[in-house]
This record gives C-alpha cells, sequence and structure tokens, in this order.
C-alpha cells in the first residue's frame, strides 16, 4: 500500500513574511490524521527553507529545496549542495522539475548527476518527467517519459532508486489551469509504473510512489487520486495557500 504523497512547489514566490505565514497556516490545519495517512511537504525557495523550517515546528510537514547541485562543495558559484540542504534540515529535493528542463536548459544527464548525488547524501528525490503539448499531440508521450526516466536513473541501483518519487507532470498542464484528465494521468503513470518493472522489478514498480503535477486544485484533487496508480499531487500555484493546500491534502486522502 502506497501512502499518498501531496506536496507544494512553491517556485520563485512569496517573500521572507508571507513564506513564513504560508507554512504556519499549513502547519496549523493539518490534521493528525491528515499528518498521519500523507507525506506533507513543502518546497519553498532556497532562501526561506530555514525560516519555513522553524515555522513548521514540530508538525508532521517535511520540507524539500526545489533543485540541488551535484558536488559536494566548492568553487560553483550560486550552487546549493545536498550536505548543505540536510545541514539546515531537508529531507527532499525536486530533481528536473520542468521548468527547470525547458527554462533553464537542464538535460537528462544533469538531473541524473543531481539525482546521484542527492541519493547518496541522503536527500529524497522527486524526479520529475513530462511531455510537451507538441510532443503529446505527435503521440510521443511515451518515449519522452522513457528517455527522461532511463536517462535519469541511469547507473544507480534499485536500492537507490527505492528513494526515489516519480512525479509526472504533463509541460501543457503546469501553471496552465489544464488538468489532463484523471484517465490521462492514469495512463501515463500505469506506464511509468511497467517501465519501472521492466528496469528493476515487480517489486519496485509497486512500492515506488508516482505523482502527477499540473493544475491540480482543491476541486480535481479527489477525483485525480481516485485512479489506481496516482499516488499523490505535485502542486504548484494552488500550493500557495494554505486553504487551497489544505484542501487539496484533505481530497487525496
Ligand atoms: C508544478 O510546479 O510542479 C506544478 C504542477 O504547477 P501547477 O500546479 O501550478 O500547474
Amino acid at each position: 500500500m502506497r501512502k499518498p504523497f501531496v506536496a507544494g512547489n512553491w517556485k520563485m514566490n512569496t517573500d521572507s513574511s508571507s513564506s513564513v505565514g504560508l507554512a504556519e497556516g499549513i502547519a496549523s490545519g493539518v490534521t493528525e490524521t491528515a499528518g498521519t495517512k500523507a507525506t506533507v511537504a513543502v518546497f519553498p525557495p532556497f532562501i526561506y527553507l530555514q525560516s519555513v523550517i522553524k515555522a513548521l515546528g514540530t508538525s508532521s510537514i517535511s520540507v524539500g529545496a526545489q533543485d540541488v547541485y551535484f558536488e559536494p562543495d566548492g568553487a560553483f558559484t550560486g550552487e546549493i549542495s545536498t550536505s548543505m540542504l540536510k545541514d539546515i534540515g531537508c529531507t527532499y529535493c525536486l530533481c528536473g522539475h520542468s521548468e527547470r528542463r525547458h527554462v533553464i536548459g537542464e538535460t537528462d544527464e544533469l538531473i541524473n548527476r543531481k539525482l546521484g548525488a542527492a541519493i547518496a547524501g541522503g536527500l529524497l528525490p522527486v524526479l520529475c518527467v513530462g511531455e510537451l503539448l507538441a510532443e503529446r499531440e505527435a503521440s510521443k508521450t511515451n518515449d519522452v517519459v522513457t528517455r527522461q526516466l532511463k536517462n535519469g536513473l541511469a547507473g544507480l541501483s534499485e536500492e537507490k532508486v527505492s528513494a526515489v518519487t516519480i512525479a509526472y507532470e504533463p509541460v501543457w498542464a503546469i501553471g496552465t489551469g489544464l488538468t489532463a484528465t484523471p484517465q490521462q494521468a492514469q495512463e501515463v503513470h500505469d506506464f511509468i509504473r511497467k517501465l519501472l518493472a521492466g528496469m528493476y522489478s515487480d517489486e519496485l514498480a509497486g512500492g515506488i510512489r508516482i505523482q502527477y503535477g499540473g493544475s491540480a486544485k482543491p476541486d480535481n484533487a479527489a477525483e485525480l487520486m481516485t485512479q489506481p496508480d496516482i499516488d499523490g499531487l505535485l502542486v504548484g500555484g494552488a500550493s500557495l495557500k494554505a486553504d487551497g493546500f489544505l484542501a487539496i491534502i484533505k481530497g487525496a486522502i
């Protein structure tokens, strides 16, 4: 039985005061039941990680970074390492979010190095994969997802991959208000799980959590979560208001 995993990606939003306010709002609204039934995490901007961790206090909510660099330390201006993130209390990190792939220009190879470093350093990575609209329209969704998964996980043992969560995020649904239908999402989630079974084992594929991301909202969370292979939600815009994010968590459990 896979525990639902609901995460809020705050992207480059909030400021020092609103990030703390948002964290406090989520922490005070997460009921004990929700905290037990689901894994809940937030991914604030790097600069607010420490204050958000403090604001979350003893709540069950975990914190992750939106990115990580693969080198442990040294002359890498502007980058943040796994050990720095662990040092301040982060549990998770995103790897290969579509905005990093398509806006910043990250390659599968770079994402693979980041993912490997995150696991080696004890962070739990969320590997984001998903196709562009033109790729879906050209019936290339499965090819894209296969390439991103195989390259993203290259060289990692089954044991290491068991630390990973996959987020299927069709790029055309991110921040656009367009949500994949539960059936469209389920089709790709099922494909991903079968692909992982072939790459590793049925046991690995049966245990790994696959989140859906792309305009998830309070009014579609529960329906998306009815699908057998949707194990959680990675939420962008709708995670920026505590009430909305709490409603999504409620819908997911
Ligand atoms: C995301 O940032 O991962 C995301 C899914 O964004 P949104 O929910 O705004 O589409």
